[in-house]
């Protein structure tokens, strides 16, 4: 649910989850808010109560489109709100999301966000994708939708692409090179090049576990 459901059906339409959905793996819809609005303006959103700078989009156009998102879909469907108050998303959201349910609302926020009565009424979990405040929730929404979708069977050629990434065991992974040999008089590791699976796999949760210690020391202690 969005302001700008073209920029966003666009985005999600590219690549490996345009693929996806060509193929059928996976659904994406966008959804224009505006289309729910009850004033001849078409107006979204109105000044805070109690004072204050900007404005609060408004809780009847939002609870509209998802009303009509459900009724379509004979159902309730689990809604997340992307808002910087939300618990940051993880990659162990990305998977419970994936394995818990096979729809999914995701509402963009815009402004100063929404009127706190539609989080109440009809908001399951919110979520954040960092300590930082961006313009709207559509890159959010963008980011939580393409680590969930590309964990759905299928989508990418097999569970490996994901399970052999950094934040799956709670570690970073090791650092990855591609031809040629050498760039810049840098050459790639040896052990890379020599063949020897057992090597290389020591090699590599080696690096994983320096790199992990180096850079992210609190996933470590987890
Ligand atoms: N007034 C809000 C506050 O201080 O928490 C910020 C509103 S922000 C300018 C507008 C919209 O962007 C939010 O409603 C939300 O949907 C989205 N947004 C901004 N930062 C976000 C973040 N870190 N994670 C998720 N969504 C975010």
């Amino acid at each position: 649910m969005t302001l700008f459901p073209d920029v966003v059906g666009d985005m999600l339409s590219e690549s490996i989850l345009g693929r996806g959905q060509e193929r059928g793996f996976i659904r994406i819809e966008c959804h224009q808010i505006r289309d729910f609005t009850a004033n001849k303006q078409r107006q979204v959103d109105d000044y805070p109560y109690g004072g204050g700078r900007g404005c609060v989009m408004l809780a009847q156009p939002l609870y509209d489109c998802k009303k009509s998102i459900c009724d379509e879909a004979g159902r309730d469907i689990y809604t997340i709100y992307m808002s910087p108050c939300g618990s940051v998303f993880k990659q162990s959201d990305a998977r419970r999301l994936q394995k818990e349910h096979d729809r999914l609302i995701i509402v963009c926020g815009r402004y100063e966000g929404v009127d706190e009565r539609f989080i109440e009424e009809c908001v399951d979990e919110e979520l954040s994708i960092g300590d930082f405040v961006l313009t709207g929730g559509e890159i959010p929404a963008m980011a939580v939708a393409d680590a969930i979708c590309r964990l759905v069977p299928g989508v990418l050629p097999d569970e490996e692409c994901f399970t052999d990434e950094s934040h799956w065991n709670g570690l970073l992974e090791y650092p990855q090179y591609t031809r040629p040999e050498t760039w810049q008089n840098k050459k790639v590791p040896e052990v890379l090049l020599s063949g020897h699976h057992e090597n290389i796999s020591k090699w590599r949760m080696k690096q994983s576990l320096d790199r992990t210690k180096t850079r992210r020391p609190d996933m470590l202690e987890k």
